[in-house]
């Protein structure tokens, strides 16, 4: 199965690809996560990446097709993969779709978490990242000493989730993201799924409308 996971920053895409990786054993390819990465251990492409990602503009667009197509060729996408975070631009959609021809691997589907603004910059707000087992938690879940309420480590909200960063991006994604999905729309199976629902409804509207690929 091979799915493109599309939505605004704070639809619930990471939520969502984690369970789905689960559920069908395919590879979870996040941009976002690989970028963080690459930050984490001051890469070449992670200190060009670092400044674009604590404003909350896109990385530029040759990077991240030069990242995807190494990743889609490694031996555990064989299987097939979840693409989350990517594409965002019609230069990346562009370059997926000749990709994606030219190593002879077909996208079954994309699945679209709509959602309103307001609500990302309230979700996105209260996200925390902690800093020992890297899950993501609510600020309303920390325990009351304000810990991460799985491993009791140390939470941070991320730099770009600060609220002016966070009304960026959303700008960002609606001038540049929204246009790969009309794009799509006339080529793969776009799947809209209502994703201020809470996330147990949201993973059941995602398998249903995926049993079809599994
Ligand atoms: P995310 O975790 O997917 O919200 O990504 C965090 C940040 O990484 C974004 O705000 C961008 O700066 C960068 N990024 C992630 N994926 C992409 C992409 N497909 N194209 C350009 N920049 C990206």
């Amino acid at each position: 199965m091979r799915i493109m996971l599309l939505g605004a920053p704070g639809s619930g895409k990471g939520t969502q690809a984690a369970l789905l990786k689960e559920k069908y054993g395919i590879a979870h390819i996040s941009t976002g996560d690989i970028l963080r990465s690459e930050v984490a251990r001051c890469t070449e492409l992670g200190r060009k990446a670092e400044s674009f990602m604590n404003s909350g503009t896109l990385v530029p667009d040759d990077v991240i097709l030069g990242m995807i197509e190494s990743r889609l060729v490694e031996p555990d996408a064989e299987r097939g993969w979840l693409l989350d975070g990517f594409p965002r631009t019609l230069v990346q959609a562009h370059g997926l779709i000749a990709l994606t021809e030219r190593i002879g691997q077909k996208v079954d589907a994309g699945v679209l978490l709509n959602i309103a603004p307001e609500i990302v910059v309230r979700r996105l707000s209260g996200r925390r990242v902690c800093g020992q087992c890297r899950g993501v938690t609510n600020v309303s879940e920390a325990t009351p000493e304000g810990t991460c309420p799985n491993c009791g480590g140390p939470l941070a909200l991320r730099s770009d989730d600060e609220p002016a960063v966070v009304r960026h991006r959303i700008q960002v994604f609606e001038e540049q993201t929204q246009p790969v999905f009309e794009l799509f729309r006339g080529q793969y199976d776009v799947i809209d799924i209502d994703a201020a629902q809470g996330q147990e409804q949201v993973a059941e509207a995602i398998r249903k409308a995926l049993s079809k690929y599994a």
